[in-house]
């Protein structure tokens, strides 16, 4: 199989104990069927918790935190057994998201995780690498045309946006261009302010960041945070650009499914307008912004946004903001 990667995934280590934000808390983590049948004849007490503790597809959450979850921030499963073969595949593969597609494996780090979020802001230019392993390829029933068009697609994409020899706005909409998306012609404040309606119809985990939306919906707070638009741009011109190669390499190829890349590069757009004027509204607040505060709120912005099926669906289906 052939595996694609960014350049910096080879270096990415799991903070553990030390992490700001662990992964085992503030969210249901999924327990997939052969996970939930291996608890079922697990021996010893991590059997016995372990199906004291499952409700459905996921843990029963204890104040929030994954019940295995221990004070120092390390997991009692991995503890007990030593390795990671009692955890269910999402915690054996955070923050990892792997798609196959035959012979080609890719892997990306989210966001959500403050050390993979460390390294994109870290990163001076995302770059991709591939490795061949001894895998097998998987098969599958994806139309071979429409997979060969998409890959062509996302890269044309990444290609643009990662050209700097001039700036990301035009970047952008050279990228529209050629994947033949018509910008719509409004003002900036409509766009923005449809973007935020529709991230207040998005559903949450905990209320802090749609407050945080319901804020920015006042027009004057818009209209402040949309005047620190050239300085944002300005100051955060990798760090966009990277979350918009961020995310394109991780959503363009879903279109697999039904052919309809046009909402996904949306969705990659949407979530990046949306990052973007959170930055600018931390300028109009004048709220300090150093690599750290940036983690954070790229931590939370892609926690409670990127890992809900139903919020990213409605990013893709958000209309008339581009
Ligand atoms: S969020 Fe990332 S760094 Fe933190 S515990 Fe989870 S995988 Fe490790």
């Amino acid at each position: 199989m052939i595996v694609r990667t960014t350049d910096y995934y080879k270096d990415f280590e799991c903070l553990a104990g030390e992490c700001p934000k662990t992964c085992c808390a503030n969210w249901n983590i999924p327990i997939d069927r052969a996970t939930r049948a291996h608890y079922q004849s697990l021996e010893g007490a991590i059997g016995e918790h372990a199906r004291s503790v499952l409700k459905g597809g996921t843990f029963k959450n204890k104040d929030g935190r994954c019940p295995f979850l221990l004070e120092n921030g390390l997991c009692s499963m991995i503890i007990a057994a030593g390795n990671q073969e009692d955890l269910s595949f999402v915690c054996r593969t955070y923050p990892r998201k792997i798609s196959t597609f035959g012979n080609d494996q890719y892997i990306s780090l989210s966001v959500s995780c403050p050390r993979a979020a460390q390294q994109l802001i870290a990163c001076r230019k995302m770059s991709f690498v591939t490795a061949k392993t001894n895998e097998p390829p998987q098969m599958n029933s994806i139309d071979p045309a429409l997979y060969k068009k998409l890959t062509a697609l996302r890269d044309d994409c990444i290609r643009i946006v990662r050209d700097e020899s001039y700036s990301l706005s035009k970047r952008v909409e050279t990228m529209l261009r050629e994947v033949e998306i018509d910008i719509n012609d409004i003002s900036i404040e409509k766009r923005f302010t449809k973007l935020v309606r529709a991230f207040l119809r998005m559903r949450y985990n905990d209320k802090d960041l749609k407050c945080y939306f319901r804020l920015l919906k006042n027009h004057d707070r818009l209209q402040s945070a949309l005047e620190q638009a050239e300085v944002a741009a300005e100051k955060h011109e990798i760090l966009m650009e990277n979350l918009l190669v961020y995310t394109l390499d991780r959503y363009v190829l879903e279109a697999v499914d039904d052919g309809d890349y046009t909402s996904r590069i949306k969705l990659c757009l949407h979530w990046c307008m949306m990052f973007f004027l959170i930055l600018c509204d931390h300028y109009a607040q004048k709220t300090s912004l150093d690599d750290a505060k940036i983690e954070a709120l790229i931590v939370d912005f892609s926690r409670h946004t990127e890992h809900n099926d139903t919020n990213l669906r409605m990013l893709m289906r958000a209309k008339h903001i581009i």
